[in-house]
């Protein structure tokens, strides 16, 4: 696919915008690579179409073909398309025992990725996780969860022979709150098809635990079935997020695109093997360059955003002196410290903002911080990234609660980002042009 693309793509010729003809020729290729990534039809007619409208007539950036204009564009609606709002690591699992509800069909790897995410959530955020295995279809099963959960050092519901899964549910959240647990699981049996039985099973256990978060586990090498599966799952039992297991294979991915245009949930966690540590949080950018299915042109879609993000950074620079800094540009700044691994490559490179720099390496400014407050940005609308000073309390309620965090969290960020601008415009009085000059340089 890669060599037919860049065919395509040496055949569009440079001129000033991408004409609809460029477009269209580039975009059927990429068709046929979401089809034969296993997209579904109609989300692969829709993307394309959707990008189709976006690229036309788009200005081509200087120093970019308009070949790799279309990747980028193409790439970057993907990666919209799949990203979900907030942080997908973030489960909601405040106020214990929070029961997590994990549903799919048989097969489809709830009971490893039960073991993985209590691992999970034990080392990395400390909780204490209790996992009880409803699976009484196959006794198997539930020896399975046990022995995972002495592997990685997690409590499991002790085994009682004959109870039925509503039963197990409730001694699960007896012992949860009992034993003083942050969270419990509830690993459900799966069929190999949807049938009412195992819905109607999902159901009762659901309104006895209350989950607040439901799962959905789904093997990423079903492809198109995907969809309907997680339509069903979504409509009858009521879906929180999905994990992708079996990434690992060499599955394309585009069974995530599929349900995440169809059902609009967010895909979470992504599994890679079958050991406990092979579980990762849902990147984006990551199955976006595999549903297009091309390492050499995720390279070139790399190399083309660079140049971009260069053109980005300028004109940034310009907005920021003339006191127009807004929440996109600071999350363009603080995505560009992610990349550039800290505070200080970037802020060292600007004249006056050593000190600062500085200050927020002192605020102890890691890529999880950075993660959280790309994530708040995120949250925000379009007119309040545009225009930060209309958030009033309500609004900031919404903006913290969509991205899993507190009012007090966005309003450490509003501050940086005054403080970012108030920097600025004093740089910007220092000397205009020259300072801008240097600072490009
Ligand atoms: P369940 O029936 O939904 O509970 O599925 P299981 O958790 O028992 O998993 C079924 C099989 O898939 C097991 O052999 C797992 O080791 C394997 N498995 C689960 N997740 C992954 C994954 O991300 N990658 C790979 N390669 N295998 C997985
Ligand atoms: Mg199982």
């Amino acid at each position: 696919l890669s060599e037919r693309l860049s065919g395509v793509f040496d055949r569009l010729t440079k001129q000033g915008a991408l004409s609809e003809e460029d477009v269209k020729t580039a975009l059927r290729e990429v068709r046929v690579a979401l089809l034969e990534a296993d997209v579904s039809l109609p989300v692969a007619r829709d993307f394309v179409k959707k990008v189709q409208d976006q690229a036309t007539g788009q200005a081509v950036t200087k120093s970019v073909t308009p070949g790799q204009q279309v990747v980028k564009i193409v790439h970057d609606a993907l990666v919209d398309v799949l990203r979900g709002e907030g942080d997908p690591g973030a489960l909601k699992i405040d106020s214990p025992p929070a029961p997590i509800l994990m549903v799919g069909l048989q097969g489809s790897g709830k009971t490893t990725t039960t073991a993985k995410l209590a691992k999970r959530l034990t080392e990395r955020e400390g909780k204490r996780v209790l996992m009880a295995s409803l699976d009484t279809n196959r006794p198997a099963a539930m020896e399975q969860l046990a022995i995972l959960g002495k592997q990685i050092g997690v409590d499991t519901l002790p085994i009682v022979k004959g109870e039925d899964p509503v039963a197990i549910a409730k001694r699960a959240k007896t012992q949860a709150s009992l034993g003083g647990y942050d969270v419990y699981m509830l690993d459900t049996a799966g069929r190999l098809h949807i049938d009412a039985d195992l819905i109607a099973q999902a159901a009762a256990v659901r309104d006895v635990a209350n989950p607040r978060e439901t799962l959905l586990v789904v093997d990423g090498l079903t492809g198109q079935d995907a969809v309907n599966v997680a339509t069903e799952f979504d409509d009858k039992i009521g879906v929180t997020g999905v994990v992708l297991t079996r990434m690992d294979g060499d599955g394309r991915g585009g069974a995530a695109l599929s349900m995440r245009a169809v059902t609009g949930k967010p895909i979470r966690f992504v599994g890679l093997g079958e050991k406990m540590d092979a579980l990762e949080t849902f990147e984006p950018d990551r199955i976006a360059g595999r549903i297009l299915g091309m390492g050499d042109i995720v390279a070139l879609v790399e190399k083309a955003q660079e140049t971009i993000e260069a053109e980005q950074a300028e004109r940034m620079m310009r907005r920021m002196v003339k006191g127009q800094f807004n929440m996109n540009d600071l999350r363009m700044q603080l995505e560009q410290m992610l990349k550039m691994g800290g505070m200080e490559g970037m802020m060292s490179m600007m004249p006056g903002m050593g000190k600062m720099a500085k200050q927020v390496e002192e605020a102890g400014f890691d890529d999880k911080v950075l993660k959280r407050q790309i994530a708040l940005i995120q949250s925000m609308t379009k007119k309040e990234r545009a225009n930060p000073q209309i958030l009033q309390a309500s609004r900031k309620k919404r903006i913290a609660a969509g991205a899993g965090m507190e009012v007090s969290d966005l309003n450490k960020l509003l501050k940086m980002h005054r403080q970012m601008g108030d920097m600025m415009k004093k740089i910007g009085k220092m000397g205009k042009g020259k300072m801008l000059k240097q600072a490009m340089k």
